[in-house]
């Protein structure tokens, strides 16, 4: 069988280590004969993103803060003269305590905190990555996000980060709109709850996991390269029609409304 990315490149964010939604989706996009480039937060990650870089046989690395401008700036540059096909963000951050705390408890600099690194870094992160974007091919390029479904429903301790989630959606909406006519395609993955180190900072996530297992459709959790491999549907010539679109991969727990006890 053909591999589906054979001549594209890739920048995959958000490696923090093996349990990473986004290692899954680096490791399917190198399956399938991408060229990919990774970057992490800091120096402090440096170390880790190499070792499973090498892991995967991925050479570039790059360093990107995407709450610090002047990093989303040298990643332009550093990108230049690279065709970038795709672009997985796979960003995500709230406070614990907002995590933990009543909602109507939020603090103002943890709602915007969740805002600025879940949320306005998808804009951030189209306009520096935009310049090495190459929308010629067939299929054009491709943004895509890492969404929940606390951003459309009541989840319980999901709180500021369903906020969060809620205008990241609507931020792959409007991003959609805006660079559709440039032949980016623009969409979101809303993925069932993965055991990652960002998941465990909220409040009883491991009762979210045996809670639901029986509850969805399927009957099984979401599996981190069920993700992936909608990431790289999402990549390749075969998601050439689809932008603007939050594309559920949860097991099917999302189309649940009332379940009874035997
Ligand atoms: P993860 O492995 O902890 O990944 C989160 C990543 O965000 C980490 O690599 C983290 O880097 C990075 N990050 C945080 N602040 C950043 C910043 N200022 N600049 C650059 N990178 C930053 O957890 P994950 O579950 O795979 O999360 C990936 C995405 O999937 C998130 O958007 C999350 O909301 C979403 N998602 C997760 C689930 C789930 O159940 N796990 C379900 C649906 C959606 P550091 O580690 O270096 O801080």
């Amino acid at each position: 069988m053909p591999k589906l990315l054979e001549g594209k490149t890739a920048l995959v964010t958000g490696v923090a280590n093996k349990w990473s939604i986004a290692f899954a989706i680096a490791q399917a996009f190198v399956r399938e004969g991408a060229d990919v480039i990774l970057t992490y937060q800091s120096d402090r990650q440096k170390l880790t993103a190499e070792d499973l870089a090498q892991e995967l046989g991925i050479e570039r690395l790059l360093q990107c803060d995407v709450t610090h401008e002047s990093e989303l700036e040298q990643l332009t540059a550093s990108l230049k003269g690279t065709n970038l096909h795709a672009v997985a963000h796979c960003i995500a951050f709230a406070n614990r305590e907002d995590l933990a705390r009543p909602f109507s408890e939020t603090s103002r600099e943890g709602f915007l905190l969740a805002q600025e690194v879940s949320a306005f870094s998808l804009v951030a992160l189209a306009r520096a990555t935009r310049p090495a974007m190459n929308p010629a091919d067939q299929g054009g390029a491709s943004l895509m996000t890492l969404t929940y479904l606390g951003a459309v429903r009541v989840v319980q301790n999901y709180n500021v980060m369903g906020v969060a989630k809620a205008a990241l959606e609507s931020t792959v909406r409007y991003l959609a709109a805006d660079l559709g006519a440039s032949n980016i395609r623009v969409n979101a993955i809303s993925a069932g709850p993965i055991k990652t180190t960002s998941a465990r900072g909220i409040r009883n996530f491991t009762k979210v996991l045996e809670g639901t297992v029986n509850l969805n459709p399927l009957r099984r959790n979401t599996d981190p390269a069920e993700v992936a491999d909608t990431a790289v549907f999402l990549a390749s010539v075969l998601g050439r029609g689809v932008t603007g679109n939050v594309l559920y991969v949860d097991a099917g727990f999302q189309i649940m409304g009332l379940t009874l006890p035997d």
